[in-house]
């Protein structure tokens, strides 16, 4: 099955409902950054989660980053997402091994850590971008989110994010967000509610190849569903170039690309986000001395 993103509204519109498989670019991000079953499933939450935000974006130029920073072994990861749902993602440490929990369950929450900060930045371009931030709950992602959500932009949202991972790869990843309009009802949040608190793991819907319009349907009950927009596919996609990188040796100044020339003869530089390697010669290192002030 292809990755897609699609949007329903619920009970008269009082509910907004987006669902997501994003098996693919989950399994494509573990195959860049090499990371290992656990990794695969925080950094594989947060690029859904970030797919998902993204396609919230009005603008073509659009972008919206999620960091989180805490004290687990995992340290830091980036994903940043642009309007029409391509996303990219840097993990600091890819190779993080913790126990299972007492349920066999990967432990996300420990390989994040509980003792952080999530970050959700906006660039929607005005001169300075939007920041908002919330001290981590869990770890586990979702959860952390959704306190983001209630405290931060006081719309009661509910957030599922699920990877399936094994040494062979991604078996399936998704996730959806119910968001709550203000004149949703009691009776609406508690139907919702009692059918949240009985869905499967999303990533075991996906993973029976449950379409994401069935799903969307098992969250409303017998609720009617309104599809809304175009159905989105989300990519795992870098738009790093030689450009940009050159600016940035530039910025480092005369005295460190001296340095550079002197020492190795050249320069390498690794993007971060999808390793793709640049290399940098000994006379593309003078030219660029040339351009510095
Ligand atoms: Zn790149």
């Amino acid at each position: 099955m292809e990755d897609k993103i699609i949007s329903f509204l619920a009970f008269d519109g009082k509910v907004n409902i987006k669902c997501i498989n994003s098996t693919n670019l989950v399994e494509e991000a573990r195959k860049i950054h090499d990371l290992s079953p656990v990794t695969t499933a925080a950094l594989g939450r947060l690029l859904t989660m970030g797919c998902l935000m993204g396609s919230n974006l009005k603008e073509k130029n659009d972008k919206i980053t999620l960091q989180i920073k805490s004290n687990g072994p995992i340290d830091t990861m980036i994903v940043v997402a642009n309007k029409n749902s391509t996303v990219r993602g840097y993990i600091k440490n890819s190779n993080v091994d913790v126990p299972l929990k007492s349920n066999g369950k990967l432990d996300v929450g420990s390989a994040v850590g509980k003792d952080g900060m999530l970050y959700i930045i906006r660039d929607i371009g005005l001169k300075e971008p939007y920041i908002g931030l919330t001290p981590l709950v869990s770890g586990e992602i979702a959860e952390d989110f959704t306190e983001y959500f209630a405290k931060s932009e006081q719309v009661p949202t509910a957030i599922a994010l699920g990877v399936l991972v094994d040494k062979d790869g991604v078996k399936s990843a998704g996730g959806y967000i119910v968001q709550l309009m203000p004149d949703a009802t009691e009776e609406d949040i508690t139907k919702i509610e009692k059918n949240l608190k009985k869905m499967p793991p999303i990533s075991k819907l996906l993973e029976k190849n449950m379409s994401l319009e069935d799903i969307a349907g098992l969250i409303t009950g017998d609720g009617m569903l309104f599809m809304v927009g175009e159905d989105l596919f989300p990519e795992y996609k870098c738009d790093c170039k030689r450009s940009r990188i050159e600016k940035g040796l530039v910025s480092l100044g005369a005295t460190e690309l001296d340095d550079m020339i002197n020492t190795d003869g050249k320069a390498e530089v690794e993007c971060k986000f999808c390793k793709k390697k640049y290399v940098f010669s000994r006379a593309d290192l003078e030219k660029l001395k040339q351009k510095c002030k």
